[in-house]
């Protein structure tokens, strides 16, 4: 069973005013297996958030369909869309999103608590994921302290917290000095090699060489690389 299977997707956004619209996705078929290290590339405005935030079930497509964990997520109503999604899919937005009041540490635990987890987490768990991606010694730290390329592997620590069979990760590289973007993509190829599970969307040819399979996505199309 594929983790993530989308078929046909079509997604065609009506703008409020004048009645114009834009066609974002055009029929895309894929999907995404334990162990796989899968990368979509492509210009601004080829459809690529569009079709994350669909595959993770924030956004409703205007035709197609999306499994989640061999689950045909548009038969599910809200709650057990996001039941799935928390219990499955580690999701790292563009921007980092951390909560500015709360430590490092009390931000990657935050989701565990989000799910609606009765037990404590994990003891350590958070301690864990931060030394994983390398920033051990700053759980205490606010993310004002904080350089853009730690507070994206933060944001990637967090999706972690609640062990997501999928990482799904919007240009996580973006923005990121050469030598932070290697982290995070190491960090993703280590996740992959451990029988878990990335999609990730980037600008970034560097990147390229971890992935397991590699897309190519033009005026809301995609098509595998050879
Ligand atoms: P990318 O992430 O590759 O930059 P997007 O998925 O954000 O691309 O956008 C794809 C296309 O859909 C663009 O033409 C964009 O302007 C349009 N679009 C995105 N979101 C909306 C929206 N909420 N309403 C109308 N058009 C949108
Ligand atoms: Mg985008």
């Amino acid at each position: 069973m594929a983790i993530l299977e989308v078929n046909n997707l079509e997604k065609i956004y009506t703008t409020r005013f004048g009645g114009s619209s834009v066609q974002a996705l055009r029929n895309v078929s894929f999907s995404v297996e334990a162990g796989e290290y899968v990368a979509i590339m492509g210009e601004s405005g080829s459809g690529k958030t569009t079709l994350l935030n669909i595959l993770v079930g924030l956004l409703p497509p205007t035709e197609g369909t999306v499994s989640l964990m061999g689950e045909d997520i548009s038969k599910l109503d809200d709650a057990k869309r996001s039941g799935l999604r928390n219990a499955h899919v580690g999701y790292v937005p563009q921007s980092a999103g951390l909560i500015p009041t709360l430590t490092i540490l009390d931000n990657v635990r935050l989701p565990w608590y989000l799910a609606g987890k009765r037990d404590a987490e994990p003891e350590g768990r958070a301690e864990a994921l931060l030394e994983e991606v390398g920033l051990k010694d700053l759980g205490s730290q606010f993310p004002s302290a904080l350089s853009g390329g730690e507070l994206r592997r933060v944001a990637i620590a967090r999706a972690l917290m609640c062990s997501p069979d999928v990482i799904v990760a919007d240009e996580p590289t973006s923005n990121l000095d050469p030598a932070s973007a290697r982290g995070v993509v190491d960090i993703f190829r280590a996740i992959a090699q451990k029988g878990g599970a990335v999609l990730m969307v980037t600008h970034d040819t560097f990147s390229l060489d971890a992935s397991t399979r590699l897309y190519d996505m033009a005026e809301g199309r995609l098509e595998e690389r050879p």
